[in-house]
């Protein structure tokens, strides 16, 4: 076993490259992220590809309960950012989050008065803007290309799997080639791109998930988020579940911070880190319940990384190159 390299020094001594560590030495202290749920919907649940949706989804999970009772922007981003203020003083700016369904679903006329009216706002230094792969036309990636001229943009594209049998078994409604199609082209309008992975889905296994990590390495990604596999109340996944909970191996704490880590060890260093996991509110809950507060996952993480004496890209090929930075080349 190699040890921690040198190299690894630059992200603060940690063993994997953290997001809000980066953002604190690019824009001098934490942006926060302000949910905006602006009534978008998805070609997974209009009917262009399907209705019911992909079967672990339910956005009430991960949506702010504000949103679910006020439409207009501005005033969810004035109670976003008073909570946000409450919570983190120290917080250097805001960043209008677009994350309930696929927010560049709809025209680009539509888009560009969307989004303008989260820019407008004072508090608000840029955007952040979740979509599915399949929901991203030249003529939006150019305009988002033009818009981080003049602002910040991050693009978070759902990957969810790098499994095709895995995608198809969660309704998603794309492969893996048109993720790595949009993202390639994403990158080169020099875009700030975001990967969304979520762990422990069905027919997703260690080998498929480790080829899923390379694949990912090769991709000009800047970030990634993981996310643990949820089943939440109103979803396919749960009605699953309470039909035949064996038919589902829903992973434990130990296992899903192991699976984190199998992946991350195959990625680049330059890859930031925004996520380690998420929890859904109690109420939406189905299971697993890990009876555990998400604000204790990075502790746990890195003390499991040191019993396992690793770190972010040590099984990456090209780890020796160790460049750092923006990578969208
Ligand atoms: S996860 Fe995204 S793409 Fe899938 S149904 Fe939900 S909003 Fe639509």
């Amino acid at each position: 076993m190699s040890n921690f390299p040198e190299s690894m020094a630059r992200f603060n001594g940690r063993r994997y490259h953290v997001y809000n560590d980066w953002i604190k030495l690019e824009h001098g202290g934490r942006l926060q992220k302000v949910s905006i749920d602006a009534g978008f919907t998805c070609p997974n649940r209009d009917g262009s590809l399907g209705v019911g949706g992909c079967t672990f989804c339910n956005n009430e999970g991960f949506s702010p309960s504000y949103l679910r009772e006020e439409r207009d922007i501005t005033v969810q981003i004035n109670t976003g950012i008073t909570f946000m203020r409450r919570r983190y003083p120290r917080t250097k700016g805001f960043l209008a989050y677009f994350q309930s369904y696929s927010n560049t679903y709809d025209g680009l006329d539509k888009l560009k008065k969307i989004y303008a009216v989260a820019l407008a706002h004072p508090d608000i230094s840029g955007i952040v803007i979740g979509t599915r792969p399949d929901c991203l036309p030249e003529e939006i990636l150019d305009y988002l290309a033009e818009l981080s001229t003049r602002t910040m943009v991050e693009l978070e594209i759902g990957i969810e799997s790098c499994n095709d049998e895995v995608l198809r078994e969660c309704l998603r409604g794309h492969d893996f080639a048109c993720t790595q199609d949009a993202i390639r082209r994403a990158a080169k309008r020099g875009l700030f791109i975001t990967g969304h992975l979520l762990l422990g889905l069905p027919l997703e296994t260690s080998e498929s998930l480790i080829n899923g990590a390379r694949a990912l390495a090769e991709l000009p990604l800047d970030a990634l988020k993981f996310h643990q596999l949820q089943i939440m109340r109103g979803t396919r996944l749960a009605n699953q579940y309470r039909a035949a909970p064996e038919s589902l191996a829903l992973l434990d704490p130990r296992s899903y911070l192991d699976a984190v880590i199998d992946v991350l060890e195959h990625l680049p260093p330059q890859f930031k880190i925004q996520r380690l996991g998420s929890e859904v509110p109690p109420n939406v809950l189905v299971s697993p319940d890990w009876g555990m507060r998400l604000s204790k996952f990075p502790a746990l993480f890195e003390a499991r990384l040191l019993e396992r004496n690793t770190w972010q890209g040590r099984l990456f090929a090209g780890s020796t190159a160790g460049h750092c930075g923006n990578n969208n080349q």
